[in-house]
């Protein structure tokens, strides 16, 4: 018996990019002492305080079934925050509470697109946009933003990719795997192409509190935007809470209405004792949130100081999130053979760009996930063999 098209067809048959990684994985289990700068997860675990309340929460007796689409208190505080940091008149009925980033980029692709569809996104990508795609039975179109423009996408481009029929464009910023935050003058191109071809906008946001330069510009603050956007939200970033599976989707009433539906008879809801964990950990205050950005910030700038001090690999710099790019095409090669020998000789685990795409080709991610003397020495390492290689 064979699973159907559409789930064989998530990824396809070949390498999905990450055998880096797998093989730094199979080098631990064998006894070797890896760095490991591939995966976007804090260094820390989730604050104490937040278990806590997850704990009491689970004690008082939220351990039943939930509001499939967010209990009420949770989607009020989502409002509050999102109308104050965004200054969008934002209320719970905008608000649907989902297991995750990853679903609501799921459900904002199902409710934008139908079989057959085109659906937009930028290249570079976080890993799972074209799979999430085609598990909606959409066609996933890459548009290429250029390391000789510091990865900001040309809205041009995405209007000629919308010429031929789209229904919806996928964006984020601050970006993985770039770091990159999309200036006004991109963001108002993409809200304009987006209006002129009458497209949907899907806006990830999951790195909105992790930002090291100017402010987080949000799509659906723009004029005539928030009828048409989608913002994907979550706490695995800003709270640590990667495991806990909790974020939000936001948008016009009808939309959010409509992929509640889609909730009930797909994820049927979100922990109760998760959501109070929610309620509690987005009350902490802007203090607590700058404290987990913090440690990506600070190495942000020690990775930028060691690279400005030779000449071989250059890096995007990065305004937000918790990576920094690192163009290796002086090297002569590939992100994934530097990435394999890196792994070979130093043991140390970075991401090919190619994973993310082709237009991050002989690049590198790296993530800012270990403590900063090991980062720093990794980052060494990295630089040395790069020297070597551009010999
Ligand atoms: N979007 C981006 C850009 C990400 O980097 C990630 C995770 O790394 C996600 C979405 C999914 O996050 P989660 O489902 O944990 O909220």
């Amino acid at each position: 018996m064979q699973v159907s098209n559409r789930v064989r067809g998530i990824i396809g048959d070949g390498s999905d990019g990450w055998d880096v990684y797998y093989r730094a994985r199979q080098m631990d289990a064998d006894g070797i002492n890896v760095t490991h700068l591939t995966i976007g997860e804090h260094d820390i675990r989730t604050d104490p305080t937040i278990l806590d309340a997850m704990h009491a929460a689970a004690l008082a007796g939220h351990t039943g079934y939930s509001m499939f689409n967010g209990n009420l208190n949770l989607r009020e505080i989502i409002a509050s925050r999102v109308a104050e940091r965004t200054g969008v008149a934002t209320t719970p009925d905008n608000v649907l509470v989902v297991p995750g980033g990853q679903a609501g980029l799921f459900a904002t692709h199902m409710a934008t697109c139908d079989p057959g569809d085109h659906a937009l996104f930028i290249d570079p990508y976080y890993a799972t946009y074209p799979g999430t795609i085609r598990s909606v039975g959409a066609i996933p179109v890459p548009i290429r933003a250029s390391a000789d423009h510091m990865f900001q996408p040309d809205p041009s481009d995405i209007a000629k990719a919308a010429k031929d029929g789209a229904a919806s464009l996928l964006i984020n910023s601050p970006n993985n795997p770039t770091g990159v935050v999309y200036s006004q003058g991109t963001m108002q191109g993409i809200a304009q192409t987006c209006r002129d071809h009458d497209i949907w906008l899907i806006s990830d946001e999951v790195y909105d509190t992790q930002l090291w330069e100017g402010t987080h510009i949000t799509p659906r603050a723009l004029p005539g935007m928030d009828e048409r956007t989608l913002v994907i939200g979550s706490l695995s970033k800003s709270h640590a809470m990667t495991g806990s599976r909790i974020g939000w989707i936001v948008g016009p009433e009808d939309a959010i209405q409509r992929m509640g539906d889609l909730l009930t008879n797909t994820t049927y809801g979100v922990a109760g004792f998760v959501q109070e964990a929610a309620c509690f950990a987005l009350t902490q205050g802007a203090a607590f949130e700058a404290r987990i950005a913090e440690p990506f910030r600070r190495r942000r700038d020690l990775v930028l100081a060691q690279v400005a001090r030779q000449n071989v690999v250059r890096a995007i710099p990065a305004d937000g999130a918790m990576y920094i790019m690192l163009d290796i095409r002086a090297t002569g090669l590939s992100g994934e053979s530097f990435a394999t020998k890196l792994l070979d000789t130093h043991h140390v685990a970075v991401m090919p760009g190619e994973s993310f795409g082709e237009a991050a080709a002989g690049h590198l991610r790296v993530a800012l996930t270990v403590a900063d003397d090991r980062l720093v020495a990794a980052v060494a390492q990295l630089l040395d063999l790069a020297r070597t290689c551009a010999l």
